[in-house]
């Protein structure tokens, strides 16, 4: 129910793809896009993700084409406990566990949380991305973005290279991409871009922790449009970007990095192209599947660094997985111990990934190398537990 008391309608999904190696796990969305077809890829590309990270989790996807943007915090928690008033009856911390994903942040998952401890009457950790202070974990907002980078500088290593000097291009200014531009600036790399749906900005300066922190409190706090980014910083320019030009002017700058974390098909092949031509040596992908089929050909082709979505930005499902292991034992590790154990996955799916690209006869393609080496998996558990 709105805040004028009008009843609105909106349909929501939930996907269980695969329980083969753990519960279903993935993400739930919230946007207008939503759609059965979308969740479907998503959650089969959960699947391998997940397989990939070391931790018993099977995939899943789920969402609504509800609305957040523009709706009082009122309006998104009785919309949260509509949604959950049916998706209890599917979920639990041994079946399916939810996490956030685009549209579903914290705020969200509280609304979420605390519907299922009302209908359920137990406190489990049946989601995941919860607030710290009642069962989630440290380090899970940053997980997504911190692991891309960690996931870029394995690949870069791969060439005697590190992050440091290099010039990057981000999409996206929500979870993923604002996590990115931390690392990317804590790891002494200098991001120039950063976007919402109606535009990106480019600062030939750079982002640094100032300006991060603004558009942070932007995003986070007054939920604002990047636009006043350019309206702040004089050395940053704003362009708006509509989706059915035959090209994103963002990837359309000289740069070394790529990091696409902001929403599905967000790279085609003329935006591919540019990036080759304006000389980036690697792609690393936050959001998931933000390259189409023609694009990949292009990267491969041209032999860049291409981390695919379900290799490079495993690190949120990971230390989700960590979010369910502490609260299966009730207590919460440091900061320190999630991130070490968050580096260590990245590091673990990179070699994974190298080591199936090369058995399998295309070395250096972690496209390959991450299919194949998180199929295997699941169907190896498949085969072991029989047909049922
Ligand atoms: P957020 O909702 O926090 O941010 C999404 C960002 O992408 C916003 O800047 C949004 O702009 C922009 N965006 C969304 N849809 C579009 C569109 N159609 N065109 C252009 N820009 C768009 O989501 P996350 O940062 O969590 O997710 C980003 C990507 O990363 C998604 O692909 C998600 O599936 C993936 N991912 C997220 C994980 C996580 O832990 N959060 C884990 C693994 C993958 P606007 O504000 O205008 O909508």
């Amino acid at each position: 129910m709105d805040d004028q008391g009008q009843i609105q309608v909106n349909r929501g999904f939930r996907i269980e793809m695969s329980s083969a190696i753990g519960p279903y796990k993935g993400g739930l969305r919230f946007h207008p896009s939503v759609n059965l077809g979308i969740l479907k890829f998503l959650a089969f590309e959960q699947v391998f993700k997940n397989a990939l990270t070391t931790l018993p989790m099977g995939g899943g996807k789920g969402g609504s084409d509800f609305n957040p943007k523009g709706k009082s915090d009122m309006e998104v928690m009785r919309f949260c406990q509509s949604f959950m008033a049916e998706l209890f009856r599917h979920i639990g911390p041994d079946t399916d566990v939810p996490a956030g994903d685009i549209g579903v942040g914290a705020r969200e998952i509280g609304y979420l949380f605390g519907m299922y401890k009302k209908l359920r009457n137990e406190f489990t950790g049946v989601l995941t991305g919860k607030s710290l202070n009642w069962g989630g974990s440290l380090i899970r907002p940053e997980a997504t973005g911190y692991g891309s980078v960690y996931f870029a500088a394995e690949m870069l290593a791969t060439k005697g290279q590190t992050l440091e000097g290099k010039t990057c291009l981000v999409s996206g200014s929500g979870n993923v991409a604002q996590h990115t531009l931390e690392k990317l600036i804590e790891l002494g790399a200098k991001p120039v871009t950063c976007s919402d749906s109606s535009g990106y900005i480019f600062d030939p300066e750079g982002i640094d922790r100032d300006k991060l922190a603004f558009l942070m409190t932007l995003k986070n706090v007054r939920r604002g449009r990047v636009k006043e980014f350019a309206e702040k910083f004089p050395t940053a320019a704003y362009t708006p970007v509509d989706p059915a030009e035959e090209f994103n002017p963002l990837w359309n700058h000289k740069a070394d990095c790529a990091f696409p974390s902001a929403t599905q098909n967000e790279i085609n092949a003329v935006d591919a192209k540019h990036l080759v031509d304006n000389g980036i040596i690697m792609v690393c992908e936050g959001a998931n599947m933000p390259t189409v089929p023609a694009g990949i050909d292009i990267f491969i082709e041209h032999r860049l660094l291409y981390g695919p979505g379900k290799a490079a930005n495993a690190g949120g499902v990971s230390v989700s997985g960590l979010e369910m292991t502490q609260n299966s034992m009730r207590l919460a590790w440091t900061r320190e111990e999630v991130d070490n154990r968050l580096r260590m996955i990245m590091k673990s799916i990179h070699h994974t990934c190298l080591a199936a690209a090369e058995q399998y006869g295309t070395p250096g393609n972690y496209m390959n190398g991450a299919n194949i080496a998180g199929f295997v998996k699941v169907v190896d558990a498949m085969l072991d537990q029989g047909v049922v």
